[in-house]
């Protein structure tokens, strides 16, 4: 792939299942301290690091709607969800020494700071990690597109998705050993082939700002911080 660059401020789109480790549910203290290494040692390159995590580990708004909720309330569900990984996330961090914020967009004073922009943004500025919590806020949408959002917001350079493989591939290479993985694909291929990066809201909101998305294995150790040195297997989406 083509070398990415210098990279001074990131996006980390994790979904919440990569915090479960090999368990069926919730989070696996073991896997969250692992991943926050990962952070630690891109945040030692003086990186300036936003995050989004799912909530899919705990509790997912289509499911809850599949199970006769009313889908809004379900989304609400799924997005406290996230603020439960962000804490779990931020308590990990801080035992590497690193300032960071969990930043709600559902207000809950006690637990997170509001959202504020430009107060978010001095944040990274002085270093901290910024965990983005509680999705953009609104039923109907996903982390996926929060990351979005946010990257934009804060002026991201990419936004990092950290899967299970170590890019884009045409179909899933676990179960097709003959499956073809991109280098470099455009957003548009990704929207027509449905090639799952992220929903398709998100992979829009990225094509409208131009904001690349570099599709990474969170499996591989030192993966994310091999591709910010400008090594590493890696699927670049961009326009
Ligand atoms: N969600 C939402 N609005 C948002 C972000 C998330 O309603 O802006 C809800 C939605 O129900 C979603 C759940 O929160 O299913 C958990 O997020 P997601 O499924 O994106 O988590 P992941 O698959 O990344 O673990």
């Amino acid at each position: 792939p083509q070398n990415p660059g210098k990279y001074s401020r990131v996006m980390l789109k994790i979904s919440g299942e990569a915090l479960m480790g090999d368990q069926g549910y919730g989070l696996h203290p073991p896997t969250v301290a692992r991943i926050a290494a990962e952070v630690k040692s891109v945040h030692d390159m003086g990186v300036e690091i936003c995050m989004v995590i799912g909530g899919g580990n705990i509790f997912r708004g289509l499911q809850g709607s599949a199970q006769g909720m009313e889908r809004a309330t379900a989304d609400y569900m799924g997005m406290l969800a996230t603020v439960m990984n962000a804490l779990a996330m931020q308590a990990a961090l801080e035992a590497e020494r690193i300032h960071t914020r969990v930043i709600s967009a559902i207000r809950m004073d006690e637990v997170a700071e509001p959202y504020i922009r430009r107060r978010a943004v001095r944040h990274l500025e002085k270093k901290r990690v910024c965990i983005f919590a509680a999705g953009t806020g609104n039923p109907y949408f996903t982390t996926d597109t929060a990351a979005t959002l946010r990257a934009n917001e804060m002026n991201c350079e990419a936004i990092f998705k950290g899967t299970k493989v170590d890019g884009v591939y045409d179909k899933d290479p676990k179960k097709f050993p003959d499956a073809k993985r991109y280098d470099d694909v455009t957003y548009d291929e990704v929207l027509q082939k449905h090639l799952g990066v992220m929903d398709a809201s998100a992979i829009a909101l990225a094509r409208d700002n131009d904001l690349p998305i570099i599709v990474f294995s969170l499996d591989e150790p030192g993966g994310f911080r091999g591709i910010l040195a400008g090594t590493g297997t890696y699927t670049r989406v961009h326009g």
